[in-house]
């Protein structure tokens, strides 16, 4: 089994695959090391509607599409956890659950996850009715009534999906100002099934120990059970940046920190995606991110020639 590749891409999400399609188009030897199913986030966005050129498409479709042009091009993708990378003098060392890789190059694309609360019943109820992914649970929660927590784009989009599903959707914000368009805003406003509660924070998660049955809320001071059967939580994100601890690349909230080449502090170690610093986190930037690092690796390489 081929151990030494020129590059090692970590993370098949839409920043890894992009970059994928450019290496293998340079005849570039490379490899894509993911631990799940390829499409990162997308995996658990509904419709998305910006993404220029196609008008409505739901995320695992992208996805989908996606590895589908990853499998014509006869790319290879392996499923393993990367555990630790190390920089030597003049290669990189990719140690995973089930190889340990020798390359030149390494693309991190590793993404986000999503942000818990932190409450007491919190994790009794993940998979028992509190969930991060409308797209992936919402059908479980058919014609009942469910939760959305959060005030931004996400949460928004997440809740109007929910409510083409469920019979009533309480959205729970602890502010009154949204971070998403006024689009987006009026569209929930005005849509029938759904109520806004703002300025209002979470207290915790209530339940018959089995499954859950309401989220406790504090509003004006006075508390109150939201009675629901799910609860979609969308409160941000956080980079899966932590096996790369050793190296010096990330920033005080554990972003990856990249130029506009997408190049890390660190010769050969390349970044793009969710799991970088920057100011838009969208699927076009960070495939942009992913094809910048492809063809910085590119370039390098044909110099060499
Ligand atoms: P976000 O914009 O960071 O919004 C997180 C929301 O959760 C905020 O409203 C925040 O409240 C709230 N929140 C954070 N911590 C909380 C806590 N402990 N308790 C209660 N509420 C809490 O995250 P996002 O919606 O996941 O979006 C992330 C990025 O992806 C954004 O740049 C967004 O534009 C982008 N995005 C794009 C699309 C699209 O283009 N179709 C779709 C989804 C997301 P505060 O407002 O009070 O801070």
């Amino acid at each position: 089994m081929n151990t030494n590749y020129n590059t090692i891409i970590i993370g098949a999400g839409v920043a890894g695959m992009s970059a994928a399609i450019y290496l293998k188009r340079a005849n570039i030897d490379f490899l894509i090391v993911e631990k799940e199913m390829p499409g990162g986030q997308i995996n658990r966005t509904s419709d998305i509607e910006n993404y220029p050129g196609i008008h409505s498409i739901t995320g695992p479709e992208l996805a989908m599409q996606m590895y589908e042009q990853l499998k014509k091009l006869e790319i290879k993708l392996s499923t393993e956890t990367v555990e630790k990378v190390i920089k030597e003098k003049d290669s990189i060392i990719v140690k995973t659950n089930k190889n340990e890789y020798n390359c030149k190059n390494i693309i991190i694309a590793t993404g986000r996850r999503p942000k818990t609360l932190d409450l007491k019943n919190e994790n009794k109820y993940i998979n028992h009715g509190i969930s991060f992914c409308a797209v992936c649970d919402g059908f479980f929660f058919k014609n009942q009534d469910v939760a959305v927590i959060g005030g931004g784009r996400s949460a928004l989009e997440e809740a109007l999906y929910l409510s083409n599903l469920c019979n009533k959707v309480t959205l729970i914000h602890r502010r009154s100002e949204f971070r998403a368009e006024d689009n987006l805003i009026d569209r929930l406003k005005s849509t029938k099934n759904v109520e806004i509660i703002t300025d209002a924070s979470i207290k915790d998660f209530v339940g018959d120990n089995e499954k859950l049955t309401g989220v406790k809320i504090k509003k004006n001071n006075k508390s109150k059970i939201i009675p629901v059967t799910g609860c979609f939580t969308y409160i941000g994100q956080i980079p899966n940046t932590e096996i790369f601890n050793n190296l010096e690349i990330k920033d005080e909230n554990n972003y990856i920190e990249i130029n506009q080449n997408s190049e890390t502090a660190v010769p050969g170690i390349y970044a793009a995606g969710d799991c970088c610093k920057k100011q838009v986190y969208q699927i076009i930037t960070a495939e942009s991110e992913g094809i910048v690092a492809a063809n910085m690796i590119i370039t390098k390489e044909n110099l060499k020639k």
